[in-house]
């Protein structure tokens, strides 16, 4: 059996998050913590959920070419540090949690990294979902439902598309999935 860069991508508050949560729970995937230039929501630890750093040393880490892959949504940088999903396949798949330009440029860094992208079963039950966000202004929302529409046509290019309506349900696919690719040869 390999170790295999497993990447959950999809639309804003699509369910992402809570996927790879559960599946990085139980300890066999490592979560990729990516490098961000956002502030902290509540909650929400350093070297934990991201690396909170600044927008100078983002620019030194793209200039030194330490992402496998990065990009900004809306004023704030995200990069996945190829040092650490390097270091940690060393020991174990690891998941990544990425926006669907993100996962689209991982594949193209790493061409061996399996992609699935999560759907929402209507747009409607999405737009519910981030108006729960209280951490998001209006016109926060608003920008992150315009880029929904473009990132769903680029499903295709994806190793899975899975829709994500039942969360067990979900779970259970995505364990399959991953536990299928782990045992390709
Ligand atoms: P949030 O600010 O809600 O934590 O994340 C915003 C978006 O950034 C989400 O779609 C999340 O999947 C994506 N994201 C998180 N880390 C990375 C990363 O390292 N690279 C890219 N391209 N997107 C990321």
């Amino acid at each position: 059996m390999r170790n295999i860069l497993f990447v959950i991508s999809g639309p804003s508050g699509v369910g992402k998050g809570t996927m790879v949560e559960r599946l990085s729970g139980s300890g066999e995937l490592i979560f990729s913590v990516s490098c961000t230039t956002r502030a902290p929501r509540k909650g929400e630890q350093d070297g934990v959920h991201y690396f909170f750093i600044s927008e100078e040393e983002f620019q030194a880490h793209i200039a030194a070419g330490d992402f496998l892959e990065y990009d900004n949504h809306f004023g704030n940088y995200y990069g996945t540090l190829r040092s650490f999903v390097e270091e940690k396949l060393k020991q174990s798949s690891v998941i990544l949690d990425l926006d669907v330009v993100g996962a689209l440029n991982l594949k193209r860094a790493y061409p061996e990294a399996v992609l699935v992208i999560l759907l929402p079963p209507d747009k409607d039950a999405l737009l519910a979902r981030l108006e729960k966000r209280h951490s998001e202004t209006e016109s926060q929302m608003r920008d992150r439902l315009a880029r929904v529409e473009y990132e769903l046509s680029l499903q295709d290019k994806f190793d899975y598309v899975v829709v994500n309506d039942r969360v067990e349900e979900t779970e259970q696919r995505l364990r399959e999935i991953y536990l299928q690719e782990k045992n390709r040869v």
